[in-house]
């Protein structure tokens, strides 16, 4: 690990902690958790997904339930792991709505992502990414353009105010969703999608590959 590593990794650890305090939303009140974000601050490729779920909130981790897992397996189709890429979300903690007892997810609020846009915005000037990976619309709509259309522009490279390029996948909780032919379908329109942003990253930096990550 080079000084300037270190220095990067020393300064998402002190925004981390910071981010455990926040209240600059009222999802504060009902989190268990803030879920930062984690791996590898060197990385040239960012992952952002939507918001924390139940396992995630009782965790502190990002994207450890069924959809993490089906992350996981993508990445090692494309011979990555969580140490060579930084995976968090568009907001740190969990939205979720309590009906007759029963707790589920919910979409985040503009609201919410605005306040914790405060935590994503220092995230990526740290990190500094050369591609950024989109899980979802929530992340495709922050990172890349407003109005953002998943069936239409995924698995397409943008410029972002964010990284160089952004491209953005269909989310592994969408996925999972689906049956038989079309989870196969989408699940592999998942695992090209980040074949797609590693090719990005390599061409990007116009090196051998097997230094990028
Ligand atoms: N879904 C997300 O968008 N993020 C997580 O961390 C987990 C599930």
């Amino acid at each position: 690990m080079t000084d300037e590593d270190a220095s990067v990794a020393a300064e998402i650890e002190e925004l981390r902690l910071s981010a455990l305090s926040c209240e600059r939303c009222e999802l504060w009140e009902t989190r268990t958790n803030v879920v930062f974000g984690e791996g590898n601050p060197d990385t040239p490729l960012l992952i952002v997904g939507e918001g924390p779920g139940e396992n995630e909130d009782a965790t502190g981790r990002p994207f450890v339930g069924r959809a993490g897992a089906l992350l996981d397996q993508a990445l090692r189709e494309n011979g990555l792991t969580r140490r060579h890429v930084y995976i968090t979300n568009v907001i740190k903690c969990r939205a979720c709505i309590t009906e007759a007892g029963r707790t589920r997810n919910r979409p985040p609020r503009i609201s919410e992502i605005s306040a914790c846009s405060h935590w994503l915005e220092q995230q990526i000037a740290l990190i500094r990414p050369l591609v950024i990976l989109c899980l979802g619309a929530p992340a495709a709509n922050t990172i890349i353009h407003r109005d953002f259309r998943m069936t239409q522009e995924r698995g397409r490279f943008f410029e972002s105010r964010y990284a160089r390029y952004a491209i953005a996948a269909l989310h592994p909780a969408y996925i999972l969703r689906q049956d038989g032919e079309m989870f196969e379908q989408t699940r592999l329109s998942l695992v090209e999608d980040i074949a797609q942003a590693r090719r990005k990253v390599i061409e990007a930096k116009k090196e051998p590959k097997m230094t990028l990550f």
